[in-house]
């Protein structure tokens, strides 16, 4: 067991919140960041927060300088995840001024924190498989030029090119998981696979009528937030400051999605129809329960997703374990 200490930011987030209970079976002392305002959101984590846990939260915003180092300073953790984050690729068009001060200069914070106050802490960045964003369709590496395609992509290409500038400029041990998408029960509910998974539990209690899709044919590599969690702490874990790229290697479409999430529910999906006048049938009952909606389309989407685990595969010993059924039986026994 460790006696180490960690700070994790979006401590209430998906990630954050099976991080926590990663490093807490390890033995951590875990300090969490969440947002402070009127209410306070601690849905992911409140089984933790029982009196015999190791867990200490905080107030901080990290669009707040003064807040963050004075957390840093006080607490001198052994490693610092900043999870924090915009995480919502869509809504990054329209708030695009607010993401950037969040995921790019809110990295930028934590790292001139650690660098003004000379810790020894380790470093680890929630970079993403969308700092690829326009690709060939070949499988994305450590090596594959970078491309992002959204204003999301954009700052969190910043908030990566940051931490291997302060690694390289003032030898920090910081680092950057590249990680592709990953889902859990926790997701968000604005994102697709867990909009798919509550919109089908829906239909079938007779709460909604139809779920409204952007483009099915988008294809991702989708993985388990709980594996994934595990390769974060092993990049902080090496001899050297590398960054990974983070994946299943496989690929999966939104249509398939469904199609899977579906039996959980007792829906049998045929599909009619092209483009945007594409429909989901349920073949139970004949009704029309899905449908394309060009409002969930973005701007300028990113079709195929791929990634290349190889190096993590080699260097820390990772692989994903939970395969895209186990994923989705989580996510859909999750919502009955
Ligand atoms: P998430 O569920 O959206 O969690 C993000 C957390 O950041 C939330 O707890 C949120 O707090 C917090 N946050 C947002 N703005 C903040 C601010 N200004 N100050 C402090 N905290 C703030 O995201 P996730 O799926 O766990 O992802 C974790 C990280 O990995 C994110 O940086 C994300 O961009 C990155 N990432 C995710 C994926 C994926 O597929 N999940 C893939 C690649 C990279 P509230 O609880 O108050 O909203």
């Amino acid at each position: 067991m460790s006696n180490k200490s960690a700070l994790i930011t979006g401590i209430n987030g998906q990630d954050g919140s099976y991080l926590a209970e990663f490093l807490l079976k390890r033995g951590y002392e875990i300090h969490g960041v969440i947002r402070g305002g009127s209410t306070h959101n601690t849905e992911n984590i409140n089984h933790l927060l029982e009196d015999d846990k190791k867990i200490n939260l905080y107030y901080c915003d990290i669009t707040d300088s003064p807040s963050i180092f004075s957390i840093v300073s006080s607490i001198k953790p052994n490693e610092i995840y900043n999870l924090a984050s915009q995480s919502h690729v869509h809504l990054s068009f329209s708030n695009a001024e607010y993401t950037a001060n969040v995921n790019a200069l809110g990295t930028l914070r934590i790292l001139e924190a650690i660098r003004s106050l000379d810790l020894k802490c380790k470093f680890y960045q929630a970079s993403t498989s969308e700092l690829f964003g326009k690709t060939d369709g070949s499988p994305q590496n450590e090596e594959t030029p970078f491309y992002p395609k959204s204003p999301y992509g954009i700052s969190k290409l910043y908030a990566h090119w940051i931490t291997k500038n302060y690694r390289e400029s003032y030898n920090l041990f910081a680092c950057s998981g590249i990680l592709f998408n990953h889902e859990s029960p926790r997701r968000g509910n604005l994102f697709v696979t867990k909009k798919i998974a509550k919109g089908l539990s829906d239909i079938s209690k007779g709460n909604l009528d139809v779920l409204r899709l952007g483009n099915l044919n988008v294809k991702k590599d989708w993985g388990h937030a709980k594996d994934f969690v595990e390769a974060m702490w092993l990049i902080l874990q090496q001899d050297e400051p590398e960054d990974y790229v983070i994946a299943t290697g496989v690929q999966k479409s939104i249509r398939e999605f469904v199609e899977e999430c579906a039996p959980y529910f007792d829906i049998s999906i045929e599909w009619t129809g092209e483009g945007l006048d594409e429909v989901g049938i349920n073949k139970n009952t004949g009704k029309e329960i899905i449908k394309v909606d060009p409002k969930y389309f973005r701007p300028s989407d990113i079709d195929c997703v791929l990634g290349d685990p190889s190096k993590a595969k080699n260097k820390l010993g990772w692989c994903s374990k939970i395969s895209f059924k186990e994923l989705v039986e989580d996510m859909c026994i999750n919502e009955k």
